[in-house]
This record gives C-alpha cells, sequence and structure tokens, in this order.
C-alpha cells in the first residue's frame, strides 16, 4: 500500500476554528486519493498517518500532548464546538475540582502557583486552553463519531464522523467515563408536572431561590447541588438509597486524598481505611444519625473492587445536620406534584433534579468485542492494564482514578506508540 500524504501536508489541509465555543467548525479537506486497497465507493477518506484521537476533553488533549513532546502527529475529532465540553457546557457554576490541583494537572504542565488547592470550574477551564495552546493541540470539531471499526483486510482502524471516513493504525478512545447521562426510569416520572433535570444541565441554585427541590443522589454531584441550592435559599431534600461513604475533603490541614495516597505507600488498604474511617468519625461525626449508612467494606476497598468513589465534604453534611438540607428515603413514584416514597409518604416538589451519574457511550459507536465490556462500556481489564487493547486500539480517562488515571494512561499509550512509531515506516508503507 502507497500513502500519499506526508505529516506536513495533512496539517496543511486541515483548518480547524480556535478553541472557543462560539464559533462554528471550519473543516477543509483535499485529499489525494485513498489508499489502493480501499476500493470501495467512498466519497471523503481521510488518510491519518498519525493516531486518531475521539474525544477533545482532558485525557484527549494530555494524550496528544504526550505523543506531541514524541514527535508523533495525532488528529483529536470531537463531537462538540470547543475543547473540554464536558467542563464548559454540562457542569454547574459553584463546581472546583473535587481533588488538589497538584492530582489534577495534566502532563509537562503544573498549574500556575497563584491558583488555590482546589480550582474553579473556570481556573480548570482556563488551564485546559492554555494546554491545547501550549501543545498546539487543534482538534476537528463538531465530529461525533458514528462508528469505528478495525478493517482486518488492510489493517486499519476505520472510523466515521459525519460524512467523512477517517483511516488510522491507531485509534484512542478518550470519550470518557462521563459521556452520556444516566436518568433512571422511576415509575410515573413522565407524570410530574414540575421541572426535572440532570446535572448535566444544572447552573446554579439561584433558578430555585425560595423553592422545594428533590435531589435524587448523593454521590459528590448530589451533595454539592444541595449546599449550592442551600446557599441559594432553596430548600433541598436528598433522597439516599444506599448506603455511602462521606469523608471531609481536609483531615487535619491535608487533604484526605494525599492524606491516602501517602498512607498507602506504607500500610494495607485495609488499615487506611481504618484510619480513614476513624478521622471521619471526628470530623464529620456519626453519618448515620442523619440517615447516611456506610457500607461495612471501607472507602478504598469499595473504591477499588466497585468503582464507587467516597463523597469528599465541602460543607453539605453540616447543612444536613442543621436540618437545612433533608435526607429523605428512596422514591416509590412520581405523582403529578411530587414524589411517594417507599415508606408511603407524599411529598410535593416543585423540581427534581437527578444527581445519578453518567456512563460511557463507547458501546454505541466503537464496533469490538474484545476489550470493551458489554456490560458497563468499560475496559475489561482493570487499571492499570485498562489502557491497551489489539489492533492498535487504546482507551485514556477509564481508569476510575481521575485526571491523575488520565495523565498515566497518556504516558503508557505515547511510549506504546512511539515504539511502533517510525516516520519512514509509516509513511511509506
Ligand atoms: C462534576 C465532576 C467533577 C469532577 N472533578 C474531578 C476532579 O476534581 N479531579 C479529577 O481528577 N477528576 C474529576 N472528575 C472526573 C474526570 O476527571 C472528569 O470527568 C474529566 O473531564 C474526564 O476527562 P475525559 O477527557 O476522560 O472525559 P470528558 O471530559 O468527558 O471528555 C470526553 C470528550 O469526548 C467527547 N465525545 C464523546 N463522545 C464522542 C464521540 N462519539 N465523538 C467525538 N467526541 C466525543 C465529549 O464531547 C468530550 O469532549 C470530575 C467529574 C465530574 C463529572
Amino acid at each position: 500500500m502507497r500513502i500519499t500524504q506526508t505529516r506536513a501536508s495533512f496539517f496543511l489541509e486541515f483548518t480547524t476554528a480556535e478553541n472557543t465555543c462560539s464559533q462554528s467548525p471550519i473543516l477543509e479537506i483535499k485529499l489525494d486519493g485513498p489508499p489502493e486497497t480501499l476500493k470501495e465507493p467512498n466519497p471523503r477518506w481521510v488518510w491519518c498517518p498519525g493516531p486518531l484521537i475521539v474525544g477533545a476533553g482532558p485525557s484527549g488533549l494530555a494524550t496528544a500532548a504526550c505523543l506531541e513532546e514524541k514527535g508523533i502527529p495525532s488528529l483529536i475529532l470531537e463531537k462538540d464546538s470547543c475543547i473540554a465540553s464536558s467542563w464548559k457546557l454540562r457542569t454547574y457554576e459553584r463546581l472546583r475540582l473535587h481533588l488538589p490541583k497538584q492530582f489534577c494537572q495534566l502532563p509537562f504542565m503544573p498549574f500556575p502557583p497563584e491558583l488555590p488547592t482546589y480550582p474553579t470550574k473556570q481556573q480548570f477551564i482556563d488551564y485546559l486552553d492554555a494546554y491545547s495552546k501550549q501543545f498546539s493541540i487543534k482538534p476537528l470539531f463538531g465530529m461525533g463519531v458514528q462508528r469505528a471499526e478495525f478493517d482486518e483486510s488492510i489493517g486499519f482502524w476505520r472510523v466515521q464522523a459525519n460524512d467523512l471516513e477517517f483511516i488510522s493504525r491507531w485509534l484512542i478512545v478518550a470519550t470518557g467515563e462521563c459521556a452520556e447521562a444516566v436518568v433512571p426510569d422511576i415509575r410515573g416520572i413522565s407524570e410530574f408536572k414540575g421541572q426535572c433535570l440532570h446535572t448535566s444541565t444544572y447552573k446554579s441554585g439561584e433558578d430555585f431561590r425560595g423553592k422545594k427541590v428533590l435531589v435524587v443522589g448523593c454521590g459528590n454531584s448530589g451533595m454539592e447541588v444541595c449546599l449550592d441550592l442551600c446557599n441559594n435559599e432553596a430548600q433541598p431534600s436528598m433522597v439516599v438509597r444506599d448506603k455511602l461513604h462521606v469523608l471531609p475533603r481536609e483531615t487535619f490541614w491535608c487533604s484526605t486524598f494525599r492524606l491516602s495516597m501517602w498512607l498507602l505507600k506504607w500500610l494495607p488498604t485495609r488499615l487506611v481505611d481504618g484510619i480513614l474511617l476513624v478521622c471521619a468519625r471526628l470530623i464529620l461525626g456519626r453519618t448515620e444519625k442523619y440517615g447516611i449508612h456506610r457500607p461495612k467494606i471501607g472507602p478504598l476497598q469499595l473504591k477499588n473492587t466497585t468503582g464507587r468513589t467516597p463523597v469528599l465534604d465541602v460543607g453539605a453534611l453540616a447543612k444536613i445536620r442543621h436540618g437545612q438540607i433533608k435526607v429523605v428515603p428512596g422514591i416509590n413514584h412520581f405523582t403529578e406534584t411530587g414524589v411517594e416514597y417507599v415508606d408511603g409518604r407524599h411529598e410535593e416538589f416543585y423540581a427534581v433534579i437527578m444527581a445519578t451519574g453518567f456512563k460511557t457511550n463507547v458501546l454505541s459507536w466503537l464496533k469490538e468485542g474484545e476489550f470493551f465490556n458489554k456490560r458497563n462500556g468499560f475496559p475489561k481489564n482493570a487499571f492499570p492494564h485498562s489502557w491497551r487493547g489489539e489492533n492498535g486500539l487504546y482507551a485514556t480517562g477509564f481508569t476510575r482514578r481521575g485526571l491523575l488515571g488520565a495523565s498515566l494512561d497518556a504516558h503508557r499509550i505515547s511510549d506504546d506508540i512511539a515504539s511502533q512509531w517510525s516516520s519512514k515506516n509509516i509513511l511509506q508503507m
């Protein structure tokens, strides 16, 4: 097979919009012609000499930067019109990084020293914009990948987005653990006449001032949305159905996350869990008193075995203690004006906010049967083996370890591709 395009001309032939949400994408493509072995009539083939990355969130950007550092050109396809669209378009205003900034920085670029330990959403977005500028990352926007499949006859990935087909030896999945909102089908939900939204479309408690709001779900987002509602003089109730661990974000002036990472260097997980729970009891008190029961298994062990993250409290628990956030049981069914709980009580609400999490979207577009689990859309192999599949397939950002996990993936993937990369071999096969 003869490849007719060079790395330089490939980049010259693409013109993308700047990394802002306001501009619509511009794409100009000239093709010299597809590889000779591709005989089917497809009007618009795009040959990618380097890896193709799907998704321009932090994981995709980190991987592109690591590849760039090794002199390997990559191309990112992004369905939305900007980088980091999950952060720019689908998060609430009061959001800050949950973990200290040194655990959230992407490869080769620390956060500016003047930023607080927990940067705000806007500070994180500014950091990501600066990051993509620093590494000259220019994704193709408005390119939602509808299908990707490895073509054994030519030994390449064929990736369809809009009316184009991209052809690459390497496919890097960076579409995120939180690609789609999960909204449970609770009986009668369509009958509810009030406002019903998911946390991904919730912006601020200001819209609910003075109103009774039911928040369904009690993870980090559910707790923070309740706190935000409280701070805006709304009256939130939070549905707590399952057992969960709530830990203080800071334990004796040290971030709980940093403390647990440090302890894990010397102690087994069970012992670290024990220490964390004693600290949580001293700082937060017995959460059971407020209807929040702890699972039998410790927070880190639970995270390792099920992926469930403990809630890092940023003030919601104090509001629960003072009765400003009500803890309510599971929902039996919705009515026109509110809900009936499993204990038979009925309560009216102005709005319902679903803090019911997210799921991946990989299974809807990636056609392969080995690497991703058909049940949950995550790689079958757990961290630290979740980044590499067969035939040049990679996944970044699916470790359930946040941005730290994404950075580790980015390094591993770029090292692996670099070991196969040789411009002579790639451009002239
Ligand atoms: C509210 C919230 C707070 C968080 N806080 C922290 C924190 O403090 N620290 C931490 O380490 N982690 C945190 N996380 C977890 C995680 O780090 C973030 O979700 C992070 O954005 C993950 O980056 P990502 O690139 O893997 O996924 P995303 O940011 O979701 O990016 C995926 C990108 O892929 C695009 N895409 C999806 N499907 C397609 C397709 N078919 N074709 C083309 N493009 C597609 C999306 O539009 C998106 O731009 C948080 C998560 C949430 C939800």
